[in-house]
């Protein structure tokens, strides 16, 4: 029978199969080559490379859903909510004034008032994102711990 060499790629046109073969050009005996072989991790591929598939991506969603849901700062995260919406309604006011303080008067004021409006606005919507998605992480992160800790223990 044919054996090709894992070690060192030598083919062998007359192995005989035995268990305790070695490879006439290195030496090396088949079966441990091939038990060592298999025993290391390969280099990543397409074939075994972990993928996040779309399913994945909803389960990962739905143990978030469910994480938040019995989280242990339910106050925490409602009052985030409460902030973020207050942020959110500053961003609205700040565009309003500027577009009313920009309809009241003419030329340079009125695009500077409008351009303000527009920054504040901006800048108010950008806090209000980033402090939620700040605020939601730690949440999450001290919830995620939490249930490690408890997993760890158990
Ligand atoms: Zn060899």
């Amino acid at each position: 029978m044919k054996k090709t060499c894992l070690k060192c790629g030598h083919a062998n046109e007359s192995a005989t199969g035995d268990p305790a073969e070695a490879c006439p050009s290195c030496g090396a005996i088949y079966s441990r080559v091939e038990a060592a072989w298999s025993a290391t991790p390969r280099p990543a591929t397409a074939n075994n490379v972990r993928t996040f598939s779309p399913e994945r991506d909803e389960l990962v969603e739905a143990f978030a859903e469910r994480l938040r849901g019995e989280s242990l700062y339910p106050v925490f995260r409602s009052l985030v909510g409460v902030i973020y919406v207050v942020w959110m309604v500053l961003a609205a006011l700040a565009v309003l004034a500027g577009v009313v303080a920009a309809w009241k008067s003419s030329g340079a004021a009125a695009f500077g008032s409008l351009l303000l409006g527009v920054f504040l606005g901006v800048f108010f919507a950008v806090i209000a994102k980033v402090t939620r998605e700040v605020s939601l992480m730690l949440a999450d992160l001290s919830d995620a711990a939490v249930h490690i800790a408890a997993r760890v223990r158990a």
